[in-house]
């Protein structure tokens, strides 16, 4: 199977992480509308995902309601289900409060709060373990790039993390690769050209074996297209051009008319 996007049969995934954005009201008008506009039916093809702040995700779960085809996360977790871990969530709170996905990883988490590959390990090994699917953020910084370091980079960040996995468990993981030099504002969009090679070993090396694999940074309305076109891109993970919901929508909608979208 060639060009497919991935990695078995399946949607293309679209998602949208807020970062420290939005509190309760805007989360909520969001979800509601969203939640409108897909219906109970959804997109044929695409799964959307939000990943709001934990402080919106038990209001974001009540606006989609039950069987909502609209997918819901969290920004991070600890490992540990309980304890004393003061400041931080569990992945059994962040399910307590409507979460189906857990964000791990984030670069941003890797730079300023000590995120390590052992960290990340311990973290998808967790959300498995509660049933959830592990979105696992990877990506190398431009010094490394400029080495020529990034597909053995993002090889060993997404090994280590994955480590010890049964087949089954690994069947759950979403990767998401988002080169740091690519992401948020100070960020430059990727080429196709240069993403071309790190999707391919990632294929070759998780391609039938997992979920989906998705591409982050700079993602919007004008590169979208031809960013989900690359083999082995099965979705994207977008900041800035989903914060508000007719950027998501219109993102949505080129998902759901794109040759890989299987409904
Ligand atoms: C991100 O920070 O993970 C990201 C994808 O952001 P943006 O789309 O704004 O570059």
């Amino acid at each position: 199977m060639t060009d497919t996007g991935v990695i078995g049969v399946g949607p293309l995934w679209v998602g949208t992480s807020w970062k420290m954005n939005k509190g309760l009201t805007e989360s909520r008008s969001y979800v509601r509308a969203l939640s409108d506009h897909v219906g109970r039916k959804g997109l044929p093809g695409v799964q959307p995902f939000v990943i709001p702040s934990f402080t919106a995700l038990a209001a974001a779960r009540d606006e989609l309601g039950a069987d909502s085809p609209v997918l819901l996360g969290a920004q991070n977790a600890h490992w540990e289900d309980a304890g004393a871990w003061t400041g931080e969530v569990s992945v059994a709170q962040v399910k307590d409060a409507g979460a189906q996905i857990v964000e791990i990883g984030h670069s941003e988490r890797r730079e300023h709060f000590g995120e390590t590959v052992e960290t990340t390990r311990l973290k998808v090994a967790a959300v498995l373990a509660h049933g959830l699917v592990p979105l696992l953020c990877i990506g190398e910084s431009a010094e490394v790039k400029r080495a020529g370091e990034s597909t053995r980079f993002i090889l060993e960040q997404a090994a280590g993390a994955l480590e010890g996995l049964s087949a089954e468990q690994l069947g759950r993981v979403l990767i998401a690769y988002e080169p740091i030099w690519a992401i948020g504002e100070s960020g430059r969009p990727a080429t196709v050209d240069e993403l071309r090679e790190p999707f391919a070993e990632l294929g070759r090396e998780y391609g039938g074996r997992m979920t989906g694999l998705l591409y982050g940074g700079s993602v919007d309305l004008d590169n979208a297209e031809e960013l989900l076109g690359i083999d082995h891109v099965g979705g994207l993970f977008v900041g800035r051009a989903a914060w508000q919901l007719p950027g998501y929508l219109r993102l949505l909608e080129i998902a759901a008319a794109h040759p890989k979208a299987t409904g």
